[in-house]
């Protein structure tokens, strides 16, 4: 095993004294040593050598007159282009460094007018359940109503604390997911602002691990609250009848599928009301549309006020609505149409001026499995069956069975 510690451990050792060699004081006191031990050499031989190579006594008395000149120029020389060396290298050193400073200084200008102007705010917060925040762009105060100071470290309050629980959990899980793939994520949720309003926010952040080993989160978060409002304008256009507030016919085709589907599942029975009311073009020549309208509004009121919450109702077109009643067998089905029926023609409906004018309605209805196993079989038996109360002479009901019997005999 020592054996195989070896190399990593002879290599930090190579390392360290490579960077102990570097250090400024060993590299001037080399540079010291080798100064003196040349003076030394050349005051203890030079004299020597002179003698040597010129035996002249002429000669030799002028280089010995000239040697502690030619010496002190050589080290002039070198000692000139040694610091000549390292002073450019200094002041490209100083140039570098200079211009370091300049870009990271720009670049902090840019992030911070970037951060100013964020239609949100930037975050980075620890992965606890308290999304401590560490820092928050200025854009704290518009988003939240807290300052950037009232947030960070949990000073005032947690963000978690402006999440509802069930939203926070939720929330916890698609971070931890996102972080275990690491990729980054995205969320949408609710928030309530200091002064107790509700926004919507759309956040995108990322995991980031520190230095030190702990786990943050860093990204954005943006008020979407407008986009939302629009996104429920836009269902509420797509699936409710504009005039009553009702489902409208597409919308209504698409629950009562939905229901079909589940009363087939489980074999349970299921109704279907088809409404019409009575003379109601009178209403409209007597009155004019405008009151119309007001008689269908409160009607429509009035038939969503009388079922149960699980009943679906929904405007088919001109003054004709579905009802789908699930889990509703032949006898429940037919109290309830007649107690709509009786509910309506006890009272008078509002015209909108103040007055009100007494209305009735035909309703015809249809049970699955018993009138037909499809939505459309089932809303034709439905339709007939309606038919059939206005031939009895209108503010009735009619079931669909005896409808068919009618006209089987
Ligand atoms: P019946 O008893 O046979 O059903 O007679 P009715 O007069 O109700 O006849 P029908 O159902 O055929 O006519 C429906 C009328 O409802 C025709 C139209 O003037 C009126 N109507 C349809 N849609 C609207 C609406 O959105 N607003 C108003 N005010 N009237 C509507
Ligand atoms: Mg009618
Ligand atoms: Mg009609």
């Amino acid at each position: 095993m020592a054996v195989f510690m070896e190399p990593s451990s002879s290599k930090s050792q190579g390392m360290k004294s490579l960077n102990e060699n570097r250090t400024p004081l060993r590299r001037a006191g080399w540079a010291a040593v080798v100064y003196l031990i040349a003076g030394f050499a050349w005051i203890a031989f030079s004299d020597t050598l002179a003698e040597t190579w010129f035996p002249d006594p002429k000669t030799l008395s002028v280089i010995q007159t000239w040697k502690g000149s030619f010496f002190v120029l050589i080290t002039g020389v070198i000692l000139f282009s040694v610091l000549l060396r390292q002073l450019t290298k200094d002041r490209a050193l100083l140039n570098l460094q200079h211009r370091q400073r300049q870009a990271l200084r720009e670049r902090e200008r840019q992030l911070q007018i970037l951060m100013d102007n964020l239609p949100g705010m930037a975050y980075r917060c620890l992965y606890d359940p308290d999304w401590t925040m560490k820092f928050v762009s200025q854009g704290c105060t518009k988003l939240t109503g807290y300052e950037p100071d009232e947030l960070v470290n949990n000073r005032v309050t947690s963000y978690a604390a402006l999440v509802s629980d069930a939203s926070n959990q939720q929330l916890f899980e698609q971070v931890r997911v996102a972080l275990e793939k690491e990729e980054s994520f995205s969320l949408e949720y609710e928030v309530t602002r200091k002064d107790g309003s509700r926004i919507w926010v759309w956040e995108r952040g990322r995991g980031v691990q520190e230095d030190d080993g702990s786990l943050h989160l860093e990204g954005i978060i943006l008020d979407i609250s407008d986009r939302k409002v629009l996104e429920t304008e836009l269902e509420q256009m797509a699936t409710r009848d504009p005039l009553t507030g009702l489902l409208n016919r597409r919308e209504m085709s698409r629950v009562l599928d939905e229901e079909l589907q589940r009363a087939r599942r489980y074999q349970r029975p299921m109704a279907v009301l088809w409404v019409d009311f009575d003379h109601f073009k009178d209403v409209n020549d007597t009155y004019g549309h405008a009151a119309g309208d007001s008689v269908l509004r409160a009607i429509s009121r009035l038939l969503l006020g009388s079922v149960r919450s699980v009943d679906s109702i929904g405007r088919f077109g001109g003054e004709e609505f579905v009802i789908v009643l699930p889990e509703m067998d032949l006898e429940e089905a037919q109290e309830t149409a007649e107690r709509l029926r009786r509910k309506v023609a006890e009272e008078p409906q509002p015209l909108g001026n103040g007055e009100a004018v007494p209305l009735t309605i035909s309703v015809g209805v249809a049970v699955y499995p018993d009138h037909g196993q499809t939505a459309s079989t089932l809303c034709a038996a439905a339709d007939k069956a309606m038919y059939l109360a206005k031939d009895r002479g209108r503010n009735c009901v009619a079931m669909a069975h005896l409808h068919d019997q009618v006209h089987n005999q």
